[in-house]
């Protein structure tokens, strides 16, 4: 059985053990090690594995079975020798603020609503925490203000191992029936949980609290949180994004949400303006067209209207085919693109049959596509020059 030193002082970075097992592992690819006792603390309740060196080389990942844990590396060690163990205690900090931000969060969260945290993730970016009811806006921002005020009181974190008899008296989150002795994580005055994982000592240490995302979840919420550095980290990304979008937009950093609306007016405005402007276009081509104004391009045609343009809103293109197909005999039909990478069409009929039109159509063009009898739409590759001949013969 390994002495778990990470019970005794989470803040230990580092310390000397004796090599009690070296096993090679075939499904890891790496040697499962055993020491008489490590500060390393394993993967489990929704947080990874504590990453550092052994006598300098990496460790790969750290599991705990039965009473021992196992750590993985890649080289071989020498039962019987004494070795440094170190952690990476930056990471290993960073996580302690997370856990124990969530604590704090979750006994909020639970003498305020009584919801529970049912399922709990720490991530090596983010820290998840589901909870089975609904929030606010507000009501969040509450829980968050007053877990950042214990963290301003600087709360002492307590670790207890109560007596069963004790145990059966107390009022704590996560009780269930567990064998052996129950370690009690205690934040005075706002939660109490038995929980095995590493804390920080002080409630001063996790630095700041924030939740940043409240989501729908399976009937219950999501919270997303970032504690500690991480916040800092989160409030860099977003000050940095805000100031980007704030300079590309001139408008103060407080404003640019405000900013972004009136861009999306005015985009709007100037889509609106460039749909009325070929509307009108196109109602002067059909005009030309069948009052025979100006001889139509495609003259030979005879009971077809055929256009052919580069580019063209789709809606106001729809509208053309929806008037002209009513002012001619044969088909109305409007093509978007170009001989080299083929065309969009719309076609209208009133008299023909345009779905089996198609079928002879689509060969000829290699195309697709399809619709109502009377309106269809697709793509098809091939000249103008060609497409044009091709109704020429059919009508
Ligand atoms: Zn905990």
């Amino acid at each position: 059985m390994s002495e778990k030193l990470y019970y005794e002082d989470s803040h230990l970075r580092e310390f000397a053990a004796q090599v009690m097992v070296c096993q090679w592992d075939e499904g890891k690819g790496c040697y499962g090690i055993v020491l008489d006792r490590t500060a390393f603390f394993p993967e489990g309740g929704g947080q990874y594995a504590d990453s550092g060196k052994i006598q300098g080389i990496a460790v790969e990942d750290v599991q705990e079975k039965g009473d021992e844990i196992i750590h993985y590396m890649k080289t071989k060690l020498e039962p019987g020798e004494t070795v440094l163990g170190q952690i990476d205690f930056p990471e290993r900090f960073s996580k302690m603020q997370q856990h124990t931000g969530e604590h704090i969060v979750s006994g909020l969260v639970h003498r305020h609503f009584g919801y529970d945290n049912i399922g709990f993730h720490l991530g090596k970016e983010l820290v998840t925490m589901d909870f089975n009811g609904s929030f606010t806006k507000e009501q969040i921002r509450m829980i968050e203000q007053e877990a950042n005020e214990a963290v301003t009181a600087d709360l002492d974190v307590r670790v207890d191992y109560p007596s069963k008899e004790e145990l059966e008296k107390l009022e704590y989150r996560s009780k269930k029936e567990l064998s052996g002795k129950v370690r009690i994580v205690t934040v005075p005055g706002y939660d109490v949980c038995a929980c095995c994982a590493p804390h920080v000592k002080r409630t001063g240490e996790i630095g700041i609290i924030r939740l940043i995302d409240a989501a729908r979840y399976k009937g219950g919420t999501r919270v997303t949180m970032v504690c500690g550095f991480r916040a800092l980290e989160d409030y860099h990304m977003k000050e940095e994004n805000v100031l980007e979008i704030s300079r590309l937009l001139s408008a103060k950093p407080y404003e640019t949400a405000e900013a972004v609306k009136r861009l999306q007016r005015e985009i709007q405005q100037g889509k609106d303006r460039l749909f009325k402007i070929q509307e009108r276009y196109l109602e002067q081509r059909l005009r030309e067209v069948t009052d025979g104004r100006r001889p139509a391009e495609n003259e030979e045609n005879g009971g077809n209207i055929l256009l052919f343009e580069e580019e063209l809103d789709k809606n106001a293109a729809r509208r053309f085919v929806d008037t002209g197909m009513h002012k001619c005999d044969g088909v109305c039909g409007i093509f978007l693109g170009n001989d080299r990478e083929g065309y969009q069409y719309i076609l209208g009929s009133q008299r023909v049959d345009l779905r089996e039109f198609l079928k002879a159509f689509h060969k000829e063009f290699s195309g697709r596509g399809g619709g109502k009898p009377q309106m269809v739409q697709g793509t098809v590759s091939g000249k103008r020059e060609k497409l044009e001949k091709y109704f020429c013969q059919k009508y």
